[in-house]
């Protein structure tokens, strides 16, 4: 973790999270940044697959006998999908909107998504009219 502590970054992380996945820098923004969870399957989860799967065959088992086993690889596969979506939705800035997944698959689409983010920012246009007029009446009082 030494290279990581060399590189500066712009805004240290106001709270620590605990057992992070992995720790990076924003190369956008420059944000410290970590993952929560892991993109890899850990020893955790396949216990609860061997669970779940006991769990069925014990159930099936009168019915179907030994066939039940192979309902390990389809919640094996239900799993590593799990694992997948949840640390793609890690993977966006929540500071700048830069998602580094689709700057490596289309520059132009990673650009359009940290375009929207900081259009969603902005606020709505009903209080974009009130700001107006408060700059209008301040302008008005200052002549
Ligand atoms: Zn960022």
């Amino acid at each position: 973790m030494d290279s990581f502590q060399n590189l500066n970054a712009l805004e240290s992380r106001v709270y620590k999270l605990r057992d992070p996945a992995m720790e990076f820098i924003c190369p956008l923004c420059r944000t410290e940044r970590a993952f929560t969870v892991s993109h890899k399957l850990s020893k955790l989860h396949f216990l609860q697959m061997i669970f779940l799967t006991s769990l069925v065959v014990w159930i099936f088992y009168p019915y179907a006998g030994i066939k039940t086993l192979p309902v390990f690889f389809g919640f094996w596969a239900i799993f590593e999908i799990v694992v997948r979506v949840r640390f793609k939705n890690e993977i966006p800035c929540p500071h700048c909107g830069f998602d580094a997944t689709w700057y490596q698959k289309d520059v132009k689409v990673a650009r359009q998504k940290v375009r929207e983010f900081w259009e969603s920012k902005k606020p709505a246009p009903e209080n974009n009219a009130e700001l107006s007029e408060i700059e209008v009446e301040e302008s008005n009082s200052q002549e």
